[in-house]
């Protein structure tokens, strides 16, 4: 295969998909960087970042990230970004149940177009409104088993479960790939 998951260094394009608003610049701008701001500009269209980071085992893996923006009118330029992309993370807010609608939007389209052998991961952010909470921790559960995707909740704000998300996502990717 491609890059082979038993090489030491890997390249994982993943693509960010999931309602305007849910955090999935905040994400990659606080894995990116280690930054959150507040102001974060809306994205257009989509943008490209990548970040390399070195596993428990020294395999060091290249992510090439490109975050989609989200909006209806951009919805059609959806494909070119999750087509080819190994994983794919789709979020949603957790204080908001319109977006854990448009993320099963998501997983399906990606079931329906992307790659046949794509790794998904479900994402609840802004774990930090616990008290705004929506959306219950075991919906995302339940929805991620049935769909055998990789499951967590983040918060871009305080960061917590950010670089969880990237080292423990690729990991159980890279066992899932053929
Ligand atoms: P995107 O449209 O999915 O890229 O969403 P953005 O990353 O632009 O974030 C949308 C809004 O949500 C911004 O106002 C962020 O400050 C806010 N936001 C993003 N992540 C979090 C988070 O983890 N917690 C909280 N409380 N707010 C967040
Ligand atoms: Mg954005």
């Amino acid at each position: 295969n491609d890059g082979g998951h038993d090489a030491k260094n890997l390249r994982v394009k993943l693509v960010l998909l999931g309602d305007s608003g849910v955090g999935k610049s905040c994400i990659v701008l606080r894995f990116v960087r280690g930054q959150f701001d507040p102001t974060s500009k809306v994205t257009v269209g989509a943008s490209f970042l990548s970040q390399t980071i070195a596993l428990q085992d020294s395999t060091t893996v290249k992510f090439e990230i490109w975050d989609t923006a989200g909006q209806e009118r951009y919805a059609a330029l959806a494909p070119l970004y999750y087509r080819g992309a190994a994983v794919a993370v789709v979020v949603y807010d957790i204080t908001s149940p319109d977006s854990f609608s448009k993320a099963q939007y998501w997983v399906k389209e990606l079931q329906k177009h992307g790659s046949p052998d794509i790794v998904m991961a479900l994402v609840g952010n802004k774990a930090d409104l616990n008290e705004k909470r929506e959306v219950a921790v075991q919906d995302g559960i339940d929805y991620a088993e049935k769909n055998r995707m990789f499951f967590i909740e983040t918060s871009a704000k305080t960061a917590d479960n950010i670089n969880e998300l990237f080292e423990d996502f690729v990991d159980y990717a890279t066992s899932r790939l053929p």
